[in-house]
Formats: C-alpha cells, sequence, structure tokens
C-alpha cells in the first residue's frame, strides 16, 4: 500500500509500543501520588515537557491533552474575553476552531473571518483592517491543513500587538510541527496547538503551549493537575512519547526531498489535467502537502478508484466522511465545477519517488478512465 495522507495522520513508531509498556504496565504509577516511584514518573513527564519546549523553542508551558482539537477548545473557550469584545479567526481555520467561534457567536461574542488568498493563506490587509482594541483573541493557523499554505505567523502577531495589544494570540500548529522548524519565541505566540499522531506520535495526545506570563481559564476541571489547568490523571506514555516522536520526526525531517518530490508531482498532475487547479503555493507552503482540484470530477471517485490500486490519497474537508460542505472551496475562490473534485496529496520521510511515480501512472489512468466514462 501506498500511504499518500498523512496529513491526516501517520503510523506511530513502533517503538512507542516499548514506551507504553513502560509507563503502562511497569511503572504504572499515577504522577500524582506521593511515593518515589510515583515522583519518578511525574519527573519523567516534567523532562517531556522541557524536551518539547526545547525542541520547539519556547519558553513557557506545556498542557498536555487529549487531541489537537481539545487544545484548540482550550484556546478559544479558556483564553479570558472581555466586555465587547471580538474574535477574528480566518476563513479557512480547521473545524476545531471554526466551530468553537460559531460555539462562541451563537453565546453573544462578535467574531469577524479573515479572508484569504486562494492558496489558503491570510490576506494581511484584511487581517490588518479587522485589528481594532477590543479584539480579546486571534486565532490563526500556522499551516493550512487543505492547502499547507503557510502563515507569516510572526508578523501577524507582531502587527497584533500594536493595533490590538489586548489580543491573546493563538495559533493552530497541528500541521505545522515536524513539517518546518519552529520557533515560538521568535513567532511571539502566546498559545500554540500540536497534536502528536500527525507526527508518528499516538493518536489521542495534544498539547497547547502557553507562553511565560500568558494566563488563560481551565475548561475541564477535577483534581488540579496541570498545575489546574487540564485536570484528569496525565496519559503518561502519551505524553512521554509525544517528546520522543517529536524529536525523531524533526530529525528525519528532509525538507528538499519533499520539495523534489512536490515539484515533480506538480508537473505531472498538470500534464494530465491540464485544466486543474493547483491549490499549493510552494513559495509559501509546507514541503509535504500538494492540494488540487480537478473540475467537475468527485475527488471521492477518484480517490476510490487509487484505493482499487492500492493508494491512499486525502480530499480536501469539502468533501469527508462526516459531512459535504463548500466552507473551504468558496475560501480559496474556487468556482463551482471544482468544488467537489479537491484532493490532497501528503508525504512524510518514508514516501519514495518510486511510490510518487507509480501514484502519477495510476492516477493518469484512473483519470482516463473516468474521463471516458463521463464523455
Ligand atoms: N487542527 C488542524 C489544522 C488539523 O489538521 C487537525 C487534524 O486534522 C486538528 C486541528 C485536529 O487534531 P486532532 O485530530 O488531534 O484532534
Amino acid at each position: 500500500m501506498i500511504y499518500l495522507d498523512t496529513s491526516a495522520t501517520t503510523a506511530m513508531y513502533p517503538e512507542i509500543i516499548d514506551i507504553i509498556k513502560k509507563y503502562a504496565v511497569d511503572n504504572y504509577y499515577n504522577p500524582s501520588a506521593l511515593y518515589t516511584n510515583a515522583l519518578n514518573v511525574a519527573k519523567d513527564i516534567k523532562n517531556a515537557k522541557q524536551k518539547i519546549l526545547d525542541i520547539l523553542h519556547g519558553t513557557g508551558n506545556i498542557v498536555f491533552t487529549a487531541s489537537g482539537t481539545e487544545s484548540d477548545n482550550m484556546a478559544m473557550f479558556g483564553s479570558k474575553k472581555f466586555k465587547d469584545c471580538k474574535i477574528l479567526i480566518s476563513n479557512v481555520e480547521h473545524s476545531a476552531i471554526y466551530q468553537c467561534a460559531k460555539k462562541l457567536e451563537a453565546q453573544g461574542i462578535q467574531v469577524e473571518y479573515v479572508a484569504c488568498d486562494r492558496f489558503g493563506i491570510v490576506d494581511e490587509d484584511d487581517f490588518k483592517a479587522k485589528l481594532s482594541s477590543n479584539v480579546a483573541l486571534v486565532s490563526i493557523m500556522h499551516a493550512c491543513n487543505e492547502t499547507g499554505g503557510v502563515n507569516d505567523i510572526e508578523k501577524l502577531v507582531k502587527l497584533t500587538n500594536q493595533l490590538a495589544p489586548r489580543a491573546i494570540f493563538h495559533s493552530d500548529g497541528v500541521q505545522a510541527v515536524c513539517k518546518m522548524p519552529i520557533n515560538l519565541n521568535k513567532l511571539g505566540v502566546d498559545l500554540y496547538t500540536f497534536s502528536a499522531h500527525k507526527f508518528h506520535g499516538m493518536k489521542g495526545v495534544g498539547g497547547l503551549y502557553i507562553k511565560k506570563g500568558v494566563n488563560i481559564n481551565p475548561i475541564i476541571f477535577g483534581g488540579g493537575q496541570e498545575n489546574g489547568l487540564r485536570s484528569a490523571t496525565e496519559n503518561v506514555s502519551g505524553i512521554i512519547s509525544t517528546a520522543y516522536a517529536l524529536e525523531k520526526t524533526y530529525k528525519n525531517l528532509d525538507i528538499e526531498k519533499n520539495k523534489k518530490i512536490m515539484n515533480y508531482l506538480e508537473t505531472s498532475l498538470r500534464k494530465i489535467v491540464p485544466n486543474c487547479i493547483i491549490n499549493t503555493d510552494f513559495q509559501r507552503s509546507l514541503s509535504n502537502i500538494l492540494s488540487f482540484s480537478v473540475p467537475n470530477t468527485r475527488g471521492e471517485v477518484l480517490l476510490h478508484l487509487l484505493e482499487d490500486k492500492g493508494i491512499i490519497i486525502g480530499t480536501g474537508s469539502a468533501c469527508s466522511a462526516q459531512k459535504a460542505h463548500t466552507r473551504i472551496p468558496i475560501a480559496l475562490g474556487l468556482s463551482k465545477e471544482y468544488f467537489d473534485g479537491m484532493l490532497r496529496i501528503s508525504i512524510d520521510n518514508s514516501t519514495t519517488f518510486e511510490e510518487i511515480e507509480l501514484f502519477v501512472k495510476e492516477f493518469d489512468n484512473c483519470y482516463k478512465f473516468l474521463s471516458n466514462i463521463m464523455k
């Protein structure tokens, strides 16, 4: 099987099973307990946190959660609001942010949606125009899960500090972490989300970075773990394996190889479907995602034809297993005939040129087959 949907999830490193055994079977102690074995587990969690902060160059704290989605919810609901405040998000944010914004809107908080260009990158003029002194929270994703487009977060944070000094700046880094170098101190963000299963860690483990000096409220209450910010007995093996996976994946990251693969892919796709639209601008994107839209075609059909050949690719969220919606294609400015035909190829370090060549060959066959049927 050729797996080209690494933005959806990745395979967990098999050696993480040893970490799970170590902390779930051998050293299974509750890190909040007072005996030495438990204190040792608490120390291992502390070291894992510090390792993550060091790799991402952050100064502050990390609260571990059960997903990127939960971290995004914590940022959206836990950050402090004030009377007559407003929130800014981009119009291509992942549902984990977008649905929180909709909920906050229903609760009476004003939300403004910042426009993007056709590559899913925030329009800086529109962003600037929407900043004002009553902005309490800005949430702009670091890299877009649909197109791979990377926002200039450092610049957006600076603009926010100038024009909306009361605002907390959150960035959803779920797709960016381990795909590009991250320096949280340099970015200047107050809050930053990541999710372990996107970089070969376990599913169901996420984190929210909180810059030193920034205060947010908890959204889960109970025994007061994580300094009262996220009650629940810690997912010890999840946390420790996240630090392991982060370090290993960064060591393996080969941006130049990814770029070569993507370059070849783009050229090949343009030949096969001359009127396709490439939604990724490689000058301003992650090196591992290529999004393209095929006109008058259901991406889902191509996906299943390729699946029959043993190749897995992704569709855009306009065509997901949950429900079909048009928010993203509209935000990207695609015209109607391209709505259903959005496809996403996402790779990682293990992807080979041979696999990509095979994908191109099979995609060509599947597209020709489909075009003949539709004649
Ligand atoms: N944010 C972005 C940008 C994502 O791509 C995803 C997952 O695809 C999430 C949030 C949600 O992360 P999780 O699957 O860990 O809940």
